[in-house]
C-alpha cells in the first residue's frame, strides 16, 4: 500500500526519553511523530497505576461530596471514598446504570452547579429515552485532548485536513471529533452526517487526508463515489477513524481496499465523555488503547457483577478519573469485550466490541450478535456490505431473515440464488442458526447516515 510507505517515511522528529517498555515498539512502528505522544501513554505500568489511584481517590470523593446521586448510593452500599486503598478496592463500590441517568433526568447526577456546566450533550437514544450528560470547561479540554490523542494514534498530524461526517448536535460524535481535531492543529471540515452526494463533492474538492465517520456511513459514501463514476481509491483520503457502532475486521478490509486507506477504530460513549475513550494505533490495528489516565476500565461478568481478569470477555465498565461536571463511577456500558495488555502504547487495549448485551439476539437458544452475521455477509463477493436482520414470528417460534443486496456486478437470478444459499449455509455452519436470506437489488436495504440500524424487530 502506498500509504504504508508514506507513513514509514514520516520519521519521529524527536527522540523520546523515559518512555518505558513500549518505546522501541513505537520507534520502530508506523507512528508518524513520537513528539506528539503524551509520555503517560508510554509510561511503565506502575506509573500509570499510581496516577490512576490518585485520580480515582479524587473522583470518588468528588462524586460523593458533590453529586446528590452518589452520596446516598455509597452510604446504602456501606462504602466511603476513604475505603479505597488500592485500585482493586474499586470493586467494593456500586455500579452506575443507564437507568440511573434516566431516573435523574436531566441534570440530577451533575456534581457542579449548573452555571459551571459549559456544555450539554445527550446520548443518541438508540435504546430508549436519551440520557443527558454535562461538561465543565476543563472536561471539554480533557475531551478534546483524548480525541487529539486518538487521532495521533490513528496517524493524523497537525496540519492535516479532517472531514468530519459524524452528526453534529446533541450526539457527541460530531462536536467531539471537531474539537479534538482543532486541538491537534488540523484544518477541520465540519460536514456532519447526511447529504451523501455533497460528502463526495467536498472530499473531491477539499482533499482531506482524514475522515471521521461511522463505518456504515463510510460504505454509503463509497457507493456514492461509484455512482458518480469516481474510483474511491483515487480520492485524497489516507486515514479513516471509524466508530460509534460495532464493526468487524471484514468491514475494515472492505473499507481499506475500497479507498486504499487505513481504517482505525475509535470508541466512546456519552456517559463516559463521548468519542475518544479508546482508539487503535494505526501501526498495529490490534485493538483500542484505553486512555487509562482518564478512564479506568473493568470487565465484569454481566450476570454476577464479579470483576473478571484481563483477557476474559465480559461487560465493559468505566470509572471516570478526572471528570468534573458528571463524575461517573463503575458505569455499566453493556458493551462486550475483553481487556488486553498494551502493545504500541503501555495503556491496556480493549478488543473490538462484539456487540452490546442489549443487541444480542437469542434465536432458539442460540446467542447471536449482528457482527457475526456481518462477517458472513462480507465473505461473499456477490453480496454488497449493506445488511439488516429482520426478526419475526414463524408460528410460535422466533425467526430471522437476513436482508442483503446483490453486488451491482452480480445481479443475475442465478448469482442471487447461489449467494442466498451460500450465506444461509455459512450462517448455519459458523453461527449455528437457520435463517432465510432475501437478496435484494442494489439499494434495496436501508442506508445509514450515522449509526446503522441493524435489527428490525417485528416480533
Ligand atoms: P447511545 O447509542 O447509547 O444512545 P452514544 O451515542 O453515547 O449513546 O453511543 C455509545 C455506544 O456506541 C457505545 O456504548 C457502544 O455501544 C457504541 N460504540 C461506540 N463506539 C464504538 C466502536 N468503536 N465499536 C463498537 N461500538 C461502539
Amino acid at each position: 500500500m502506498e500509504i504504508f510507505t508514506k507513513l514509514l517515511n514520516a520519521k519521529p522528529t524527536t527522540t523520546p526519553t523515559n518512555f518505558g517498555q513500549a518505546a522501541n515498539l513505537v520507534r520502530n512502528a508506523l507512528s508518524p511523530d513520537v513528539s506528539l505522544i503524551n509520555p503517560i501513554e508510554l509510561a511503565p505500568r506502575a506509573e500509570i497505576e499510581a496516577v490512576q489511584l490518585e485520580r480515582l481517590r479524587w473522583s470518588l470523593s468528588h462524586a460523593y461530596n458533590n453529586s446528590a446521586f452518589y452520596k446516598p448510593k455509597f452510604d446504602e452500599a456501606g462504602v466511603h471514598p476513604d475505603d479505597l486503598k488500592s485500585l482493586a478496592d474499586l470493586a467494593k463500590f456500586p455500579f452506575t446504570l443507564k437507568s440511573d441517568l434516566r431516573d435523574n433526568y436531566p441534570f440530577g447526577m451533575f456534581a457542579l452547579p449548573m452555571e459551571q456546566v459549559a456544555r450539554i450533550h445527550a446520548s443518541s437514544g438508540t435504546t430508549g429515552k436519551p440520557t443527558v450528560v454535562g461538561y465543565s470547561k476543563k472536561d471539554l479540554d480533557t475531551w478534546a485532548e483524548v480525541v487529539a490523542r486518538s487521532m495521533v494514534a490513528a496517524g493524523v498530524r497537525p496540519g492535516d485536513r479532517v472531514h468530519i461526517a459524524y452528526g453534529y448536535g446533541l450526539f457527541t460524535g460530531g462536536l467531539g471529533a471537531h474539537y479534538g481535531a482543532e486541538k491537534l492543529g488540523c484544518t477541520v471540515i465540519p460536514m456532519s452526517g447526511g447529504q451523501t452526494a455533497r460528502q463526495v463533492q467536498l472530499i473531491q474538492d477539499f482533499k482531506p487526508r482524514v475522515i471521521m465517520v461511522t463505518p456504515s456511513y463510510m460504505l454509503s459514501i463509497a457507493e456514492e463515489f461509484r455512482r458518480q463514476g469516481i474510483d474511491p481509491r483515487s480520492c485524497s483520503l489516507e486515514i479513516g477513524i471509524f466508530g460509534a457502532e460495532p464493526w468487524t475486521e471484514s468491514i475494515r478490509q472492505e473499507i481499506e481496499t475500497t479507498f486504499d486507506m487505513h481504517a482505525v477504530d475509535i470508541f466512546g460513549l456519552s456517559e463516559i465523555i463521548g468519542p475518544g475513550v479508546s482508539n487503535e494505533c494505526v501501526e498495529t490495528k490490534d485493538g483500542l488503547h484505553i486512555w487509562e489516565d482518564h478512564f479506568l476500565p473493568e470487565i465484569i461478568n454481566p450476570e454476577t457483577g464479579e470483576v473478571l481478569p484481563d483477557g476474559e470477555e465480559g461487560e465493559l465498565v468505566f470509572t471516570s478519573l478526572t471528570k468534573e461536571a458528571l463524575p461517573i463511577i463503575r458505569y455499566r456500558t453493556r458493551d462486550l469485550t475483553r481487556l488486553l495488555p498494551g502493545t504500541a502504547r503501555s495503556m491496556r487495549r480493549m478488543a473490538k466490541i462484539t456487540g452490546r448485551s442489549d443487541d444480542m439476539i437469542i434465536l432458539r437458544g442460540v446467542n447471536v450478535f449482528p457482527t457475526q452475521i456481518e462477517e458472513q455477509v462480507l465473505k461473499i463477493p456477490a453480496l454488497s456490505p449493506h445488511y439488516q436482520l429482520r426478526l419475526y414470528k414463524k408460528g410460535p417460534m422466533d425467526a430471522m431473515e437476513v436482508l442483503v443486496e446483490c453486488d451491482p456486478q452480480a445481479q443475475g437470478a442465478d448469482d442471487r440464488q447461489r449467494a442466498a444459499a451460500e450465506l444461509a449455509n455459512n450462517i448455519k455452519t459458523m453461527v449455528g442458526i437457520s435463517v432465510s436470506v432475501d437478496v435484494r437489488d442494489p439499494g434495496g436495504v436501508a442506508r445509514s447516515e450515522g449509526k446503522a440500524k441493524r435489527v428490525l424487530d417485528e416480533r
